[in-house]
């Protein structure tokens, strides 16, 4: 089935869903990693149906630290299986996904020669438990030395470097100057994870026209048939029956088991924040690199360039996932003090912050082991006491979703009896696909397809990658005029609403663009952007003033953008 004619409206999949009755495998959760399993088994052509009780990747999937990374730190912790999976991913998903994964350099700012190498390689072997400790030179020497030896591939990244004070200081001049070295090693930025998430969802819908993806539905029970679902949005109740269930809630696992009759114990996950900044001195300090580093209590800090704005973060605290995250002011206060401790000459303040966003990790359960040193490798339970087999994944970052999404379904083929056909290994994500790798290409490609799209041509590009053909089609067909600024039309928006299962006015703003992230979603464009949806979602009056007064609403609770920040922008 073409892309083309599964462009549905959500309602469409509702009801094909819903006159079905039944699926083969039913996904609870439709985060990176539920998403990364239905794309396996859609291509597999095993019949998927994938609910998500908000919209596609709003979890911990949209509170992620926008890094693709080998997690260098994670060798601490002994886990090298975790490390070398994770590099390989890493450069795997820089040539799959090219339009929204990028090469980032990273700076490591070193205070000491020594410290931590006594107490960090032994916790390889040993208990995973007692405060952190700043990491001396030697041991991130060490633990570079070895990442680059599971980078080898022919080289996708370049290897590390260290340098002297005098050299970092020439480098990046706004440093402390009472560092001693700066090492330098390559990682990889996520620009859009949001939106890779849903090309990896739009792939798998397009690969199998028995698979379905509904947002804003949620698995609330069980019933003689099947798992008893919600439509969010139209508040009504329906089974659908399976043959294997798999829960991919993340944090929410445990939650998802419970409302499923079953009783588990297996997560544990710590809650991380992050204030987006637009400060354009900052900016420059980092000259384009992430600074990654690590605050006096040992806990891992990272300052970042994205999309003209700096990223800071992040914390690693015990939470409740009943409970919604929220980036405190004693996180603001503990960011603030980590910028002063590696830029100090720069002053930050509140009125700099344009974002907030805080989310729970899906890490399993710890006792007694800090937030820090929790494994972050993934497991996979099986329960096969119901009618109805239950497989739950525990864990899973953002970085390896490709090849957990392959165990994942290499489990389920396992408890359906099926063998696979297709990998995923090496497969080009949506628009990534034959995705223009240098400059001049790049311009070969956009005065072949986005031809007439003027100065709009390098932002389609950037939010669609190669799918921007596709956009630039409907808008020369359907007419246009600008929403936002020169960063969203309402062309724009009506090929979101019919290509990318557009419900709510929080999933343009926050989701589908990114102009929440970067501050540019004042109460004006938020207005403008309702204005559009109404026709295209059938939406009166009354639904319109919801929707806006529901999306003021959340940027202030979540996102910590007040009214009065909105009415500036
Ligand atoms: C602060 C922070 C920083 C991070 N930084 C990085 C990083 O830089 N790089 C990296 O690789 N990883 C990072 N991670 C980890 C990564 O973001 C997560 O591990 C990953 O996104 C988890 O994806 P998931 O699909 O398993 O879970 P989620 O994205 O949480 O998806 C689970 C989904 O299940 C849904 N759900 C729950 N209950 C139900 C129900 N009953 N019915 C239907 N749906 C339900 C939820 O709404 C949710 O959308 C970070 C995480 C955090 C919190």
């Amino acid at each position: 089935m073409t892309e083309a004619t599964r462009s549905a409206l959500r309602s469409e999949e509702l009801r094909a869903v819903r006159e079905a009755q039944r699926t083969t495998v039913l996904i609870v959760g439709g985060g990176i990693n539920g998403i990364a399993l239905f794309r396996d088994l859609s291509l597999q052509g095993v019949d998927a149906v994938l609910v998500e009780r908000s919209d596609f990747a709003s979890g911990a999937s949209a509170a992620s630290s926008h890094m693709i990374h080998g997690g260098i730190r994670y060798l601490e912790n002994g886990e090298f299986r975790l490390v070398r999976e994770s590099v390989q991913e890493r450069n795997a998903l820089l040539k799959s996904a090219p339009h929204y994964v990028k090469p980032l350099r990273t700076t490591v700012p070193i205070y000491s020669t020594f410290s931590g190498i006594l107490s960090a390689p032994l916790r390889f072997l040993t208990h995973r438990t007692g405060k952190p400790k700043e990491r001396g030179a030697v041991l991130i020497k060490l633990g570079l030395t070895i990442y680059d030896l599971f980078s080898r591939d022919g080289g996708s990244v370049p290897r590390h470097k260290f340098l002297g004070r005098r050299r970092s200081l020439q480098e990046l001049p706004q440093l402390d100057e009472n560092i001693k070295y700066t090492a330098t090693y390559f990682d990889a930025s996520m620009h859009d994870p949001e939106r890779l998430a849903l090309d990896v969802l739009q792939d798998a819908r397009s690969s199998n026209a028995g698979s379905f993806a509904l947002n804003y539905v949620e698995a609330i029970g069980s019933d003689d048939t099947g798992v008893l679902v919600r439509d969010r949005e139209s508040g009504e109740e329906f089974s659908i029956a399976a043959d294997v269930i798999v829960n991919t809630s993340g944090p929410w696992t445990d939650l998802t088991n419970e409302a499923l009759d079953r009783e588990t114990r297996f997560m544990g996950g710590t809650k991380g924040s992050h204030i987006v900044l637009d400060h354009p001195e900052l900016l420059r300090a980092t000259q384009g690199r992430e600074i990654f580093f690590e605050h006096s209590d040992g806990r891992i800090v990272l300052i970042y360039p994205l999309k003209g704005r700096v990223l800071v973060g992040t914390t690693d605290i015990e939470a409740d996932p009943r409970e919604p995250a929220r980036c405190t002011e004693e996180e603001v206060d503990y960011f603030f003090d980590l910028i002063a401790h590696v830029f100090p000459k720069l002053t930050v303040s509140r009125e700099d912050i344009v974002f907030r966003f805080s989310g729970i990790r899906p890490l399993p359960r710890h006792e007694d082991t800090a937030p820090g040193f929790v494994s972050r490798d993934y497991r996979i339970e099986l329960d096969e006491s119901g009618s109805v087999p239950i497989l739950s994944l525990v864990g899973g970052k953002w970085t390896t979703f490709r090849a957990l999404g392959e165990a994942l379904a290499d489990r389920v083929l396992a408890v359906l009896g099926r063998g696979r056909t297709v990998s995923t290994a090496g497969m080009t994500i949506g628009g990534g696909t034959g995705f223009p790798a240098t400059d001049a290409a790049r311009s070969r490609w956009q005065q072949r397809h986005l031809s007439g799209s003027g100065s709009r041509a390098d932002a389609l590009l950037a939010r669609y990658g190669t799918r921007a053909a596709d956009v630039w089609k409907h808008i020369e067909q359907c007419g246009d005029r600008p929403l936002a600024g020169a960063t969203l039309s309402t062309g724009e928006l009506e090929w979101m609403v019919h290509n990318e299962l557009v419900v709510r006015l929080t999933d343009v703003v926050l989701r589908r663009t990114s102009l929440a992230f970067t501050g540019d979603a004042g109460f004006d464009v938020i207005t403008r952007i309702a204005d559009a949806l109404a026709p295209m979602l059938n939406w009166g009056e009354t639904r319109k003033q919801q929707e806006i007064e529901r999306t003021v609403q959340y940027l202030d609770d979540a996102h910590g953008t007040s009214l009065e920040t909105l009415a500036r922008n």
